[in-house]
Parts: C-alpha cells; sequence; structure tokens
C-alpha cells in the first residue's frame, strides 16, 4: 500500500492493530461505485458485495453515509443482501441517508427518517425561477425529501452552468435558513444541522469504534474527513482513503492513501481486511 501523507503508514499499522474495534465507514458515490452521467442508473461496483463481507468478518462494524436517499442507496447498492450477509457474521451494516438524517442497519430493516422541513419545498418552488436567473433553465433538479439537488452535469457547457449556479442557489438557501452542499456538478441544499462528520462522530460512539477508516470522495465527505482528523487528535488510530479523481483535491490533501475510484478502493478494502485477518489469527 502506498501512503500520501506523512504517517499514513503508522496510521495503517494502528488501524490493522486495533482492526477488532474498527469502523469502516465509507461514501457511495464514486467510493463503492462509479459515477455515472444519470445518478439514477448508478450501480455498485460488482466485487462490494464480496469484499465488504470478507471485511465485516474481521471488523466491528460498516457504515455506508452517503447524501443520497438510503432508499435509494439501499437499492442500487443491493445493500439488503450485503446486510444479510454481514448478519451471518453477527455483524451490522449500517447506512445512513442524506447525510445521516436516515438510518437503516441490517438488523432493523426498516429507513427511520425526519419529515422534511416546509423550507424545502418553498426552495423548490422558487427553482424555476431560480435557475432562469441564472441562465441554467434545464438543469435537472432532483427531488431528494429532506433535500433537493440541481444537477448541471447534463448541460452543454456543465462547470460554467454550476459557476453560475452556486452563488444564487447559496443565497437562496441561506434566506431559508438551508444549507448548501457542493458536489461534482451538483449543488444539494438541504435542512442544517447534520452532515457526515456529525454522522461519524455518533457512529464512533455508538459502536464504541477503537479506529476509524473513512473512505470518500467529494467535497460532501470534507467534513467526515475533518472528523476523522478530530478523532485522531484525540489519540484514536484513524486512516482517511480519498477514491482519487480528477476532480477533487480538497481531500486529496488530507489524505492517508489515495486509490483510483471505486476499484482502487475494492483493493483497498481486500488489503486492509486481510491485513486484520492476519494480525488477529
Ligand atoms: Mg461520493
Amino acid at each position: 500500500m502506498e501512503f500520501s501523507s506523512a504517517d499514513g503508514a503508522e496510521q495503517y499499522a494502528a488501524v490493522v492493530r486495533a482492526g477488532r474495534r474498527l469502523l469502516v465507514a465509507l461514501d457511495f458515490d464514486g467510493t463503492l461505485s462509479p459515477i455515472v452521467d444519470d445518478p439514477a442508473v448508478a450501480h455498485i461496483h460488482p466485487d462490494a458485495g464480496e469484499v465488504l463481507d470478507r471485511l465485516a468478518a474481521e471488523v466491528r462494524s460498516i457504515a455506508v453515509v452517503t447524501g443520497r436517499p438510503a432508499r435509494q442507496v439501499l437499492a442500487l447498492g443491493g445493500l439488503d443482501e450485503v446486510g444479510d450477509a454481514i448478519a451471518e457474521h453477527g455483524r451490522e451494516l449500517v447506512v445512513l441517508g442524506q447525510y445521516g438524517n436516515e438510518r437503516w442497519t441490517s438488523a432493523h430493516r426498516r429507513v427511520v427518517s425526519p419529515k422534511p422541513p416546509p423550507a424545502i419545498s418553498g426552495l423548490i418552488l422558487a427553482l424555476p425561477h431560480l435557475l432562469r436567473r441564472a441562465g441554467a433553465p434545464e438543469a435537472w433538479i432532483e427531488e431528494k425529501g429532506l433535500a433537493v439537488a440541481v444537477h448541471t452535469r447534463r448541460l452543454a457547457d456543465p462547470a460554467a452552468a454550476f459557476e453560475r449556479l452556486l452563488p444564487v442557489l447559496t443565497e437562496a438557501a441561506r434566506e431559508r435558513g438551508l444549507s448548501v452542499e457542493p458536489g461534482r456538478l451538483v449543488v444539494e441544499i438541504r435542512a442544517s444541522g447534520m452532515d457526515k462528520g456529525r454522522a461519524l462522530h455518533a457512529l464512533v460512539s455508538e459502536f464504541e469504534a477503537g479506529a476509524v477508516v473513512f473512505v470518500g470522495d467529494d467535497l460532501g465527505d470534507v467534513p467526515a474527513f475533518e472528523a476523522v482528523l478530530e478523532l485522531r487528535a484525540t489519540g484514536l488510530p484513524t486512516l482517511l482513503v480519498c477514491s482519487g479523481s480528477d476532480e477533487e483535491s480538497a481531500l486529496r490533501a488530507l489524505a492517508d492513501v489515495e486509490v483510483a475510484g471505486p476499484d482502487g478502493v475494492m483493493a483497498f478494502l481486500a488489503e486492509l481486511a486481510e491485513d486484520v485477518r492476519i494480525r488477529h489469527a
């Protein structure tokens, strides 16, 4: 394994030592699932089921933490079946949707989700006007219940449209007390108060994790990376893995390991599972 941070090798060794108490948390899009033009037809990496199953046998818990609604990621990832297999090891798969607002576990099998805030419906009504004002009337609006996402991926000049939309949507979100989450050619607006960082802190307490690995690829993962660094500062062994994309460098600067997209994530997780297995055999 190649490390991109000064203490990466040391952190990895400590994480492997703590293996039985390890929480492995993963983003979905771009991490477990290759990025595609139409997010509605994304699918999990073909090896993910087997690799997550192998890893689950060695560590305390595995969590998927995504901006997508939990139901969507369960369906796209076949995570129900993955959860079944993981449950056979007496472990639990947790899926946190909408940045931790929604929760599903392989033990409870039900998506628990709060009510959408009225400010989201108000914003959705205002969107056609806002998109016209930003010169991107054709941007694709994805209603996600607790959030709404505006995608520019399918427009003629997606990057320019994104740059025009971001300030307009940021202002509209601020007026309504909502949070803005810019991603890859997508601006997501959602209720304030939850992000992947808070979600991660909660998972660590819940599972009394003795070490944490987080794998992400996008700006939405920055709060999780920062949460992991806070945990590291308290002495917890942690490892940050960036699923490499040419588009984002914010994560890369913080990562201990950089891998080449979902293929690289699979290889990393398989190696981690094997190292923990050998260390604790
Ligand atoms: Mg992602």
